[in-house]
């Protein structure tokens, strides 16, 4: 853990659509514990998966955190821009036989219910662009702590298998490249949408193997539509407006269980993150409940 070590936070949204209400809430609790901590928050576009890429949503995204308030203290990092960085340390662990190529096909893995038995694992299968890459799961199970969640305990070997760093069609995983950039932005505290509390125990594993410290971790709870599905950019979820941003950011102060004083919906932006800064007490969210968005509209 990082006791010592200056607080540095980010926000990492893909671009696979505009930000929308969902997303401002992981960016402003996000931003809220860096500010209350004094701390750094940076953002990251993770554009990974160009063909999912939307053109214009990570100028859009940037320019809506913009709207409200939130501005990255640090160089804006695209991770297309990182992809021989990812690469390296692929090879390393191929050579050092952590990772392996993979052949399986579509209709294999459908077979395999998303637990990877290690098929490929011991076929030595050489070098080839349209092979995906796994890294070997540990055997020992993992436990991913957070300030919110109960602890969570997964046996990668029974619960994922040997995962994917580098995809057939060549894009390098998310598990892998989320926790190279955070390390090499020094990333302290990762605060993120409970749906990607089942990713820590393999991003766990990988710093693990980096000899990294971990960050602290904090999954907020995930806005559900009043049907209960997750808001997301899939679901088509409506762009935020910024003329409507001071409405909508003292909603999600609401929405993050802040109690933000009523007196405090007329404020202009500063007015409202200094408040939310100063009082941000994330304890009170609850880490089982879902934000339901109907309950936060007037
Ligand atoms: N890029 C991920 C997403 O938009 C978030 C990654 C993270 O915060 O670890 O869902």
């Amino acid at each position: 853990m990082h006791s010592a070590t200056p607080y540095i936070g980010r926000f990492a949204p893909t671009p696979s659509g505009y930000l929308h209400f969902g997303s401002l809430l992981a960016a402003l609790a996000s931003y809220l514990d860096a500010r209350h901590q004094q701390g750094r928050w940076l953002i990251r576009v993770e554009d990974l998966d160009q063909p999912r890429s939307i053109p214009g949503a990570s100028e859009h995204i940037i320019e809506t955190l913009a709207c409200y308030g939130m501005y990255s203290d640090g160089e804006i990092i695209f991770q297309q821009d990182r992809l021989t960085t990812y690469q390296a340390q692929i090879d390393q662990w191929l050579t050092t036989g952590q990772a392996y190529y993979c052949d399986c096909s579509r209709r294999q893995l459908a077979e395999f219910n998303g637990i990877y038995p290690g098929t490929c694992r011991h076929r030595q299968l050489p070098a080839a662009a349209d092979h995906a890459v796994r890294l070997i799961a540990p055997k020992q199970p993992l436990t991913a702590l957070d300030r919110l969640q109960p602890p969570l305990t997964q046996d990668l070997a029974t619960a994922t298998g040997d995962f994917i760093i580098r995809r057939r069609d060549g894009i390098y995983a998310y598990q892998l490249a989320v926790v190279l950039d955070d390390i090499a932005q020094g990333v302290t505290d990762v605060v993120r949408g409970a749906d990607l509390l089942d990713s820590t125990p393999r991003q766990q594993w990988i710093y693990q193997l980096l000899g990294q410290p971990l960050p602290r971790y904090l999954h907020i709870p995930l806005l559900l539509r009043a049907d209960g599905e997750k808001l997301s950019k899939r679901l088509g979820s409506t762009p935020l407006d910024p003329a409507q941003a001071p409405t909508e950011l003292f909603r999600a102060l609401q929405a993050l269980a802040q109690q933000p004083p009523l007196a405090l919906r007329n404020a202009n932006i500063a007015e409202q993150l200094e408040w939310a800064i100063a009082h941000w007490r994330p304890q009170q969210l609850s880490p089982t409940q879902n934000l339901q968005q109907d309950s936060l509209f007037d």
